[in-house]
C-alpha cells in the first residue's frame, strides 16, 4: 500500500508551514471569538462570558471573516504545506464557505424558531466541570446581560417560519426555561462561594433569562395561531439548498444525488441478501411451518423470532459494561486495529443533564483542549420505562444488535477512533471535525468485525446486522426523498416500516427527525461507502501485501478529516 505518515515535515517547507501554523493560530481565536459556542464546546472556556447577538450587525461582521479568511488562504499552497496542514487548509475552506453561505443563502435564523436558543450553551457552563462553580456562575452572569436583547432580535429576525420549527421551538423552550434556569440554579448560587452582592445581580439574570424563554414561547404561540400558507414556508428545503448543504457539510466525493441512487442499489442487494438468510434459518426455527413466499413477510418474520432474545431489564448496564473488554479482545486477537491501553472507556449511566435527548448510548469525549479527561459511555437504563415499553425497547437492542451498537459506540467505533483523533496534533480537525467520516469510520467498523469472524459468521447475527445497516441506508433515501423528491408522509413511513423492518414508534420518530433536520440523514452512509471504497482501493492496489491493521491506523491518523482528503492523501493527489 502507498505508505505515507500524516506528521512528516517536509524540511525544505518548514518555513512555509511554520508561517501557516501561525496563521491558523489567529484564526482560531478569531473564529472562537465569533462563535463562542463553538469555543465552550472545543473546551477553550476563554470566551464563556459572551453571549453574541446574531443581528444585522453581526451578521455583516461573519462574512467578512469568511471573505477576508478565503482569501489569505489562498495566499498559501499545497505544496508548501505538510500533509497534516494540507488537510487543514481544505477544512477551513470548506468551513468558511459553509458559514458564510449559511449566512447568506441558508438563513436559518429567519425561518427556525428552534435556531435561537440560549439555553444549551448556558447549560454546557453551568454543569461544567473544568472550572469552580464561582467561576463559572461570573461567566453566566456575564452571558446574561443579553439575554433579553438577544430574543428582541430574535423577533425581529424570524419571517416566515415553518411550522415544524415553531413547534420545536416552544417545546424546548417550554422545556429549558425551568430546567436550566430554575430551582436548581437558584439553589447552587444560594450554596455558592459568591459574594452576597454577585448574588443577588445573577438571581435577577436568572429570573430575567427564565421570563425572557418563556415569553418568546409566548410569543411564537401567538404567531401560530395566525398561521397560513402565505406566512409559513414548508420544512422541504429543496434541490438547491439541498445540494449545497450536503457539499459543504458532507464533504464527500459523492454528489447528494450520487448517494441517494446509491443507497437506493444498496437496499436492493441488502434485501437480497436478507431474504436469503431467512430462508436458510426458516427450518431451524420452523421446522414444522411452511416459509412464507412473500420475501419481505419472511423476512420480517425471522427479525422478529430473532429479537426475543434479549437481556433482561435490569441487566441492560451491566450487559453493555461486559462486553467491551470482549470486543477488545476480538480486535487485539484478528489484529485489526491497535487500542492504546491508557485511555479506557468508562462506561456509565447518562448523567441526568443529559437525559432526554432521545438516545439510549453515546460517547462522551474529552475535547482537543482537555485530552486526558476520561471518555464516558453513557447508557440511559430502563428505570423510567413501563413493562411494555422496557420490552420493545429491549426486543430493539436484542442481543444481536447490542453487540452491533458496542461495536458502533465503543470498539472499534466512536471510542476507538476519538482516542485516536485526540493523537492528531490538528486543533482544526477536533474543532470542525467531519461528521461524515466519524460516523462512517463506526459504520464500517460494524462490517468490518463481522467480515474478520465477530458473531462466528452466525447468520443469525448477519441477518440482524443487515436489519440494522438497512436503517442507515434507508436514513439517506428518506431524507432526500423527503426534502428533494417531495415524498409524503405516509409514504415517507412505508419506506421505513416495509422497506427496513422498523417498528412504528421508531419510524414516527424518524419521521419527526427528518422535517427538522437536513442532509445530516445521509452522512452515516456517506461515510462508510467512502471508507469502504477507499478500502477496496487500496487493497486491489497492494494486492496480497494489503495490511488491514495497518490501514485502519493509517487512515485514523489523519484526524476526524473528511473521507475524501484522507484518500487523496493516502494516495498522494494533490487538489
Ligand atoms: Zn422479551
Ligand atoms: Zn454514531
Amino acid at each position: 500500500m502507498v505508505s505515507v505518515s500524516c506528521n512528516q515535515k517536509d524540511p525544505e517547507n518548514n518555513t512555509a508551514s511554520a508561517a501557516f501554523e501561525a496563521y491558523e493560530k489567529r484564526f482560531i481565536e478569531q473564529y472562537f471569538a465569533l462563535f463562542p459556542g463553538t469555543a465552550l464546546y472545543a473546551g477553550d472556556h476563554r470566551f464563556d462570558d459572551r453571549m453574541l447577538i446574531p443581528d444585522a450587525d453581526y451578521v455583516r461582521e461573519v462574512v467578512s471573516f469568511c471573505e477576508q479568511n478565503l482569501d489569505s488562504l489562498e495566499q498559501f499552497t499545497d505544496a508548501s504545506l505538510n500533509d497534516n496542514l494540507r488537510i487543514d487548509r481544505w477544512m477551513m475552506r470548506d468551513q468558511l464557505n459553509l458559514v458564510r453561505w449559511s449566512y447568506t443563502e441558508f438563513h436559518s435564523l429567519e425561518w427556525n424558531p428552534s435556531a435561537w436558543n440560549i439555553a444549551g450553551d448556558c447549560a454546557e457552563i453551568i454543569n461544567g466541570r473544568y472550572a469552580p462553580l464561582e467561576i463559572r456562575l461570573r461567566s453566566l452572569n456575564s452571558r446574561l446581560k443579553n439575554a433579553v436583547r438577544y430574543y428582541e432580535a430574535a423577533r425581529k429576525s424570524i419571517v416566515k417560519p415553518t411550522r415544524e420549527h415553531t413547534d420545536l421551538a416552544i417545546l424546548q423552550h417550554d422545556g429549558a426555561a425551568d430546567e436550566v434556569f430554575g430551582k436548581s440554579l437558584l439553589d447552587s448560587l444560594t450554596a455558592s462561594g459568591l459574594s452576597e452582592e454577585e448574588k443577588v445581580e445573577l438571581k435577577d439574570r436568572i429570573i430575567e433569562a427564565n421570563a425572557a424563554m418563556k415569553s418568546y414561547s409566548v410569543w411564537l404561540k401567538d404567531l401560530r395561531k395566525g398561521f397560513n400558507d402565505q406566512n409559513t414556508r414548508s420544512f422541504r428545503i429543496g434541490k438547491t439548498l439541498y445540494d449545497k448543504k450536503f457539499e459543504y457539510e458532507i464533504v464527500s466525493g459523492y454528489t447528494a444525488e450520487e448517494i441517494y441512487n446509491y443507497a437506493l442499489e444498496r437496499r436492493k442487494v441488502i434485501h437480497h441478501e436478507m431474504a436469503a438468510l431467512s430462508r436458510q434459518l426458516w427450518p431451524k426455527y420452523f421446522p414444522e411451518k411452511v416459509m412464507p413466499s412473500d420475501s419481505l413477510i419472511l423476512i420480517r418474520k425471522m427479525i422478529d423470532t430473532l429479537s426475543v432474545q434479549h437481556v433482561a431489564p435490569d441487566s441492560f448496564l451491566v450487559a453493555i459494561e461486559r462486553q467491551i473488554p470482549e470486543l477488545e479482545k476480538f480486535v487485539a486477537d484478528k489484529n485489526l486495529i491497535y487500542l492504546d491501553p491508557t485511555k479506557p472507556l468508562k462506561v456509565r449511566k447518562t448523567p441526568a443533564y443529559m437525559e432526554g435527548s432521545g438516545a439510549g448510548a453515546s460517547i462522551s469525549s474529552p475535547g482537543p483542549f482537555d485530552k486526558n479527561a476520561n471518555t464516558y459511555y453513557n447508557v440511559s437504563p430502563l428505570n423510567g420505562y413501563s413493562p411494555e415499553e422496557a420490552e420493545s425497547y429491549l426486543r430493539e437492542y436484542n442481543s444481536y444488535i447490542l453487540q452491533i451498537l458496542n461495536i458502533h459506540e465503543a470498539v472499534p467505533g466512536h471510542y476507538t477512533q476519538l482516542v485516536y483523533s485526540n493523537n492528531s496534533p490538528s486543533l482544526i480537525k477536533s474543532i470542525f471535525g467531519n461528521g461524515a467520516m466519524v460516523e462512517g469510520w463506526a459504520v464500517y467498523g460494524e462490517r468490518m468485525m463481522l467480515e474478520n469472524g465477530y458473531g462466528g459468521n452466525q447468520p443469525e447475527m448477519w441477518l440482524m446486522y443487515y436489519k440494522w445497516h438497512l436503517r442507515t441506508v434507508c436514513n439517506t433515501i428518506l431524507d432526500y426523498s423527503v426534502h428533494v423528491l417531495n415524498i409524503q408522509e405516509e409514504e415517507a413511513k412505508k419506506l421505513l416500516i416495509d422497506g427496513a423492518f422498523q417498528q412504528k414508534a421508531e419510524a414516527d420518530g424518524k419521521w419527526t427527525r427528518v422535517k427538522l433536520s437536513q442532509v445530516q440523514l445521509c452522512s452515516y452512509f456517506t461515510g462508510y461507502s467512502e471508507i469502504y471504497a477507499l478500502r477496496n482501493e487500496l487493497q486491489q492496489k497492494a494486492g496480497s501485501q494489503f495490511n488491514l491493521k495497518k490501514f485502519h491506523e493509517e487512515f485514523l491518523s489523519y484526524g476526524s478529516a473528511p473521507v475524501k482528503y484522507i484518500r487523496d492523501l493516502m494516495l498522494k493527489v494533490t487538489q
